[in-house]
């Protein structure tokens, strides 16, 4: 960042609306009014390894006690509770036998067609050791990685689950990446084996994921692979590679249904995570056993407040974090019943979502902005897709996560599906930080639409400059963390030194956690506002302007925009220039009318934000282009806004035919 924070803008975008916990979502809340979060606070502060240390004990079964809580001596590369032993398959599974849960239910599978099935505790145990076992007797033991690129089922999740067991790190890809993604994946991971299915099932159609395994394979360098297991989702025919690929059956056949845990060290890599790669070459992040499973445990109960009777559902694919986090292991170590969709939010229509949650009386309900804006734009021009047709009552909770969610939205999705009842929860996290780190606490928090309010007990975030000094309430700047937490990324795969330099500044001394989010802080309430990347932050005549408080003022414009993205190109008069690539909700307009409405929008982001904040160029697209997680791959954006031809590795771009549309000035 390059100008000073003073001169942040004070956009008329300040947010008055605040909705306080009911007495209802306070009653029996784990934490429960904000007298009891700032208690948590002021423990975590006064004493912060014993906070941590007394939650370690309270949370996880280990096969070892730990005696040493954090580990500075190395830093930035923190270890914590090293010296003791877990395994994290059996804090999930084998805790809950000979209790209650034993015999809940703990997924409600839902698959493309409509088809449920229910897997119990005790039943997913078996299934997990079973498939624990296959793998060992494919000599895939303690330490080794292994590649899942699965789809959404209760398979995938067995797969991850079972490779925790055996001490096995996994290694997720998400499902909808090409098979150069995947090359590059096995390769920098040394993986030793890919776990896949033949096809997967995704709004009625049928798509190949053993062929593009083939496929990344024989793009060469996969030296350490040695198998390749594949569930058939479909009775369809799939191309067999003889001495290295086996079918699940194959695999399974003849392995019992007990498998000790292995146990292994805390800070043992539990799975390395590739991020969606929204701002550059895929990084390999790296989890810890211990530190993680913890967090996505205590999170499931002070940010979800899980109770035994909650049925949870969390939108997100395995392949993503927060797959991993509040789908494969949060959920389950919590000993909660989920339900896990194989399918997409808009088949056979976009009332899906709601009709789900209707038909199994979802209490907790977890997704995306992007498919809350899409689903918004569905219901508003199809009547019947809107979620006013179904029963959502059993909703208590609500929750948002992977983007700023714009206030519009926010509000839409409180009156629409939440009734004005349920408490958001707009969880800030990321890859790198294992679990939720700035969020609401359902029975604590005042909500304000478009901030994720206040971090977590134990969570010492802060708002920076470029030196590391903090900032005042009401100054954007770099959001920072500044002492270690327990779910923290490791390092980064093979790359120690990209680690250190990419979330550890030198100049801030080098042990404080960079997120590379630019954030401010309310002048009230010290509420956290996320305003985009460090890198989205634009630096018009010398004002400093969030690219999300641009877009949240286009898509305020309810009757005409439906999504919007930001971005600045070099101007020669006032240094950055302020480019908007946007979506409206009639289509795409092109000739006059485009030029009609870019002026139109030009004059409401004058007079929402300030004359300074207009965009130069508007763009008007079908789509954005977005990873396969949703999010819009700004740095492509810039490209085009520069008018530059696009260079850069677009494997993870969902939708690749959408630049060229954005690539046309009106
Ligand atoms: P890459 O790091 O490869 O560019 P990514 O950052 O999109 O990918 P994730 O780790 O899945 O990958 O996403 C984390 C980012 O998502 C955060 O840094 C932040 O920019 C954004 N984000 C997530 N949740 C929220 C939220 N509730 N509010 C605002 N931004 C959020
Ligand atoms: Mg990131």
């Amino acid at each position: 960042m390059s100008s000073s924070s003073a001169s942040t803008i004070q956009s008329v975008l300040v947010e008055n609306r605040v909705f306080a916990p009911s007495a209802e979502a306070q009653q029996g809340a784990r934490v429960s009014g904000m007298a009891a979060y700032q208690a948590l606070c002021d423990e975590a502060a006064a004493d912060f390894d014993g906070f941590w240390a007394r939650q370690a004990r309270a949370h996880l079964n280990w096969s070892k006690p730990f005696s040493r809580t954090l580990d500075e001596s190395n830093a930035p590369f923190y270890k914590w509770f090293d010296d003791g032993e877990l395994n994290a398959s059996a804090n999930c599974l084998d805790r809950h036998i000979g209790t209650p849960v034993e015999n809940k239910t703990a997924i409600v599978f839902e698959a493309d067609d409509g088809t449920v099935t229910q897997v119990t505790y005790k039943d997913l145990l078996s299934r997990v050791s079973r498939f624990a076992n296959a793998l060992k007797a494919q000599g895939i033991g303690k330490g080794d990685r292994v590649i899942v690129y699965m789809p959404m089922g209760v398979e995938g999740i067995v797969a991850m689950q079972a490779c925790a067991r055996i001490g096995a790190t996994h290694s997720v890809v998400f499902g909808g990446f090409s098979a150069k993604a995947l090359n590059e994946r096995i390769i920098d991971a040394g993986a030793v084996a890919v776990i896949t299915a033949n096809y997967q099932l995704r709004g009625g159609k049928e798509l190949p994921l053993k062929a593009i395994v083939d496929d990344g394979i024989a793009m060469g360098g996969c030296t350490t692979l040695k198998t390749v297991l594949v569930y058939e989702r479909t009775p369809s025919a799939w191309n067999r590679v003889e001495g290295r690929d086996k079918t699940f059956d194959e695999a399974l056949q003849g392995q019992g249904d007990d498998c000790p845990p292995v146990a292994v060290d805390a800070e043992h890599p539990l799975f390395i995570l590739y991020t969606s790669g929204s701002t550059g070459k895929p990084k390999g992040v790296q989890h810890a056993t211990g530190g993680y499973l913890l967090w996505a445990k205590m999170t499931m109960e002070w940010t979800f407040d899980i109770r035994p009777e909650d049925v949870f559902w969390c939108t997100a694919d395995i392949g993503w974090i927060t797959g991993h986090t509040y789908v494969a292991y949060g959920p389950l170590a919590a000993g909660a019943t989920q339900v896990v969709f194989e399918g997409i939010p808009t088949y056979p229509n976009a009332g899906r979502f709601w009709q789900m949650i209707e038909k199994h009386k979802v209490s907790i309900f977890y997704t995306a902005p992007t498919a809350i804006r899409s689903l918004i734009k569905a219901a508003e021009s199809d009547e019947k897709v809107h979620p006013k047709n179904w029963d959502l009552s059993s909703l208590r909770i609500l929750g948002s996560v992977g983007e700023p969610i714009n206030p519009e939205a926010w509000m839409w999705y409180h009156r629409n599906i939440g009734h004005e009842r349920c408490p958001i929860v707009d969880t800030f996290w990321q890859t790198e930080t294992g679990g939720h780190v700035i969020t609401p606490l359902p029975g604590a928090t005042p909500l304000v639409p478009g901030s994720c309010t206040l971090p977590l007990p134990g969570i010492m975030a802060a708002i920076v400059d470029e030196t590391g000094k903090d900032l005042p309430n009401g100054a954007g700047g770099m959001l920072v963390i500044k002492r270690p937490w327990p779910s923290m990324i490791r390092t980064i795969w093979n790359d120690p030194e990209r680690f250190k330099k990419s979330y550890f500044p030198e100049e801030m001394g080098g042990t404080i956690y960079l997120a590379g989010d630019g954030a401010v802080r309310s002048e009230d309430r010290g509420y956290f506002r996320i305003t985009g990347r460090i890198d989205d932050v634009l630096n018009v005549s010398g004002h400093r302007l969030g690219t999300m408080e641009i877009e949240s003022a286009l898509v305020s414009k309810t009757d005409l925009v439906a999504e919007a993205a930001v971005v600045g190109r070099p101007d020669d008069v006032t240094g950055e220039a302020v480019c908007a690539f946007v979506v409206l909700k009639r289509g795409r307009p092109t000739g006059e009318e485009a030029k009609q409405i870019a002026n139109e929008l030009r004059n409401w982001v004058a007079k929402e934000i300030g004359p300074i904040a207009k965009p130069k160029d508007i763009r008007f697209g079908d789509n954005l282009p977005k990873t396969r997680s949703g999010k819009i791959m700004r740095r492509l954006l810039r490209s085009i806004a520069k008018g530059e031809a696009i260079t850069q590795d677009t494997s993870t771009l969902e939708n690749p035919a959408i630049l060229e549309q954005l690539a046309q000035t009106n």
